[in-house]
């Protein structure tokens, strides 16, 4: 049997799908890189180094904030989050991005294990700030795990729980509400959409818990900080928050 022209061309493209040979962010030859990501790309991966926020941990502009230890933004000093932490692992921008949508949208879930090596550095080096915590997903509503088919807090917060040793809840937090996607929205406006989207699945699971609360990207804040005010009344003690991505004002903001 010969093979037309254009069956040889869908089956390149479905064995592209299948295993992908290019990186995924520029395109060029990842034989020396990741499963995804060219050698290249992953060394632009924009991690996030101190000196950042205490409290958020927005990195802050050296040119103006004068950081010193224990350094606080001019936003968490003007309307304080109700979470205790927030760390992201690199900039929600170019390269961290696009593995981001890879992961989320095209349902790859391998692009973890690209950056699994930068997780266990990033811990490795924080160990002590993330000691005695129980590691939990920022949950998803349930019609919109059925519609995307995986949750992909759950398995990043999965992956935190596994380099970290620490034990995995998923299920501390439940979402009752689906919101309207937040990406026009400015901070107040988002705050208000999320307000009541989160319950608590059983009192008795989340107090006197330290919870380590895990999404893929951090915008303004806004769901991190509703998820954890519902943990904290119900008891929970220290609430951290960790996501790959971090949105820095004028920065990749698609959320
Ligand atoms: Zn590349
Ligand atoms: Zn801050």
């Amino acid at each position: 049997m010969k093979t037309s022209r254009s069956e040889f061309k869908w089956l390149q493209t479905v064995l592209n799908l299948l295993f992908p040979q290019n990186c995924i962010f520029c395109s060029g030859d990842r034989r020396e890189g990741g499963e995804y990501l060219c050698r290249t790309c992953f060394n632009d991966i924009g991690l996030i180094h101190s000196p950042i926020c205490f409290i958020c941990g927005v990195p802050a502009d050296i040119s103006y904030d004068f950081p010193q230890d224990e350094f606080v933004c001019g936003v968490c000093r003007q309307s304080p989050y109700t979470f205790d932490r927030a760390r992201s692992l690199g900039h929600y921008d170019t390269v961290l991005r696009q593995l981001i949508h890879h992961f989320k949208y095209q349902k790859q879930l391998g692009v973890l294990s690209d950056i699994d090596c930068l997780l266990e550095k990033y811990f490795s080096e924080y160990k002590k700030e993330y000691s005695g915590l129980t590691v939990s997903p920022i949950p998803l509503h349930f019609n919109k795990m059925r519609e995307r088919g995986f949750d992909q807090a759950f398995l990043l917060a999965r992956q935190v729980a596994r380099v970290l040793h620490a034990p995995l809840e998923s299920a501390l937090l439940k979402r009752v509400a689906v919101t309207s996607a937040q990406a026009t929205k400015t901070k107040s406006e988002r705050a208000q959409n999320i307000k009541g989207a989160f319950e608590i699945n059983r009192p008795e699971w989340v107090a006197g818990k330290n919870v380590l609360l895990v999404d893929d990207v951090f915008t303004t804040g806004a769901t991190a900080n509703e998820a954890a005010k519902i943990l904290k009344k119900a008891g929970a003690g220290k609430v951290y928050i960790f996501t790959l991505g971090r949105v820095v004002v004028g920065k990749g903001l698609d959320r």
